[in-house]
């Protein structure tokens, strides 16, 4: 074959990361291809993951609130963050979601409205992977509006007393802090909550059939009692967890096409050497059409997530911004998952390759940290200024 390039190589977009940035790609590239997937075919068809024992070496790694300063956190630039998350959904996006959830989510949380005992108490082994975290804003009858929330916190002397219950909560099952998203008689407050607290328990969701590869959990909180100091002092309103999720929405922005690009390489290894009608199923136009559409909504999504990882880094991306990030690079990921598929025939509907798992967890990725329909009505209203939510 002549001169057969890389999807990522066809636009030479690396010409734009720095060497450090490059230098942590591969470091996260090669632990994932390493440590993750040799193993992430049998954690999916499984239904588990060794979250535990994988956020001590994420740790090592210091990819754990890694765009966070001080604290133990790595303090790197944005758009490193968001490379380092494009190689772990590479892996699965089980295992993007785990560093999301820990990072942006629940550490992003602490970091920016807690006061300096919670930080102190909890940062420093958060990003060692030591203690881990999980965020509770969604239940089950408050998803795409969180404001309907019905888990709530009163007073009792000194003390907070919560009750109530969230769903569809990554790790909360394995997590030693919750950071939980409660209604009081000042709005909707944050609590971060030892999970080791009488009165609280979670328990897994059942029967995923996407991310498989992830703890997914339901926590019920029954008069959970908690001492006046375990509110965070900062977060005031929705404002709150909606900006926690601006930045693990970001890092989904690259996050996305980790996975993309690991379908269009394994479809375009496939197509080379699957041989239909005596060639190579690559040599078809249409095959050709297919690799090319997916190389090319590939490289856009990747320009689109480092040109927003480069305003991030300038303190100028919007919360629209990334909204547009998430919209189109999930969005595109999926289609990209679901042609690849197609290219490797019956083969792509196994676990053997990465296709399929890929596409599967996509549709999880489509819906959490605002749907589609929800980012597509923050930009209708970006464009029209009429709100068209309700
Ligand atoms: C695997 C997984 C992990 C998750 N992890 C977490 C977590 O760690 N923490 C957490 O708090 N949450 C988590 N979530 C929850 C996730 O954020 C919610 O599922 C999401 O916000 C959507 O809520 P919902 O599922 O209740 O759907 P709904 O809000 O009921 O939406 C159902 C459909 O209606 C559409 N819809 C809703 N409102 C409108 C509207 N105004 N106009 C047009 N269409 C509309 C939606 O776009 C969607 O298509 C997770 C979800 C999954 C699947």
């Amino acid at each position: 074959m002549a001169d057969a390039r890389g999807p990522i190589e066809l636009l030479a977009l690396d010409r734009g990361l720095g060497d450090e940035e490059r230098l942590l790609r591969e470091t996260v590239r090669r632990f994932v291809d390493d440590r993750i997937r040799p193993h992430v075919a049998d954690w999916y068809v499984e239904g588990t993951i060794p979250a535990r024992e994988l956020a001590r070496e994420l740790g090592e790694l210091g990819v754990l609130g890694m765009h966070l300063q001080g604290y133990g956190c790595a303090g790197t630039n944005a758009t490193s963050y968001g490379l380092a998350c494009t190689e772990l959904e590479a892996g699965d996006s089980g295992l993007r979601s785990l560093v999301s959830v820990q990072g942006s989510l629940a550490m992003f949380a602490i970091h920016r409205f807690g006061s300096e005992e919670q930080k102190e108490q909890w940062l420093p082994r958060m990003a060692t992977g030591e203690a881990l975290g999980c965020f509770g804003l969604t239940e089950a009858d408050a998803g795409s509006d969180p404001g309907s929330m019905r888990t709530h916190a009163r007073r009792d002397g000194d003390d907070w007393v919560l009750a109530g219950s969230k769903m569809w909560i990554t790790n909360g099952e394995i997590a030693d802090v919750a950071v939980v998203w409660a209604r009081t008689e000042d709005g909707i407050n944050g609590f971060v909550v030892p999970t080791d607290t009488p009165g609280f328990s979670a328990r897994p969701v059942g029967a995923k059939l996407s991310l498989r590869a992830s703890v997914t959990s339901e926590l019920v909180l029954e008069d959970v009692r908690l001492p006046g100091d375990a509110v965070l002092p900062e977060a005031k309103g929705l404002r709150g967890p909606l900006s926690c999720l601006d930045e693990a929405r970001f890092g989904i922005v690259f996050g996305a096409l980790g996975a993309a690009r690991d379908c269009v390489e394994t479809a375009i290894d496939y197509a080379s050497s699957r041989t239909q009608f005596g060639k190579p199923i690559a040599a078809f136009q249409l095959t050709q059409r297919k690799l090319v559409d997916m190389a090319l909504e590939l490289d856009k999504g990747m320009l689109l997530a480092l040109h927003l990882g480069r305003l991030k880094d300038d303190g100028l991306v919007t919360s629209q911004q990334i909204s547009a990030g998430k919209l189109n690079n999930v969005r595109e990921a999926l289609a990209i998952a679901r042609e690849a598929r197609t290219i490797l025939g019956a083969n792509g509907i196994t676990a053997e390759y990465p296709v399929m798992r890929h596409a599967a967890n996509l549709e999880s990725v489509l819906t959490y940290e605002g749907t589609n329909e929800v980012h597509t009505l923050v930009l209708g209203e970006a464009l029209t200024g009429l709100p068209a939510y309700r």
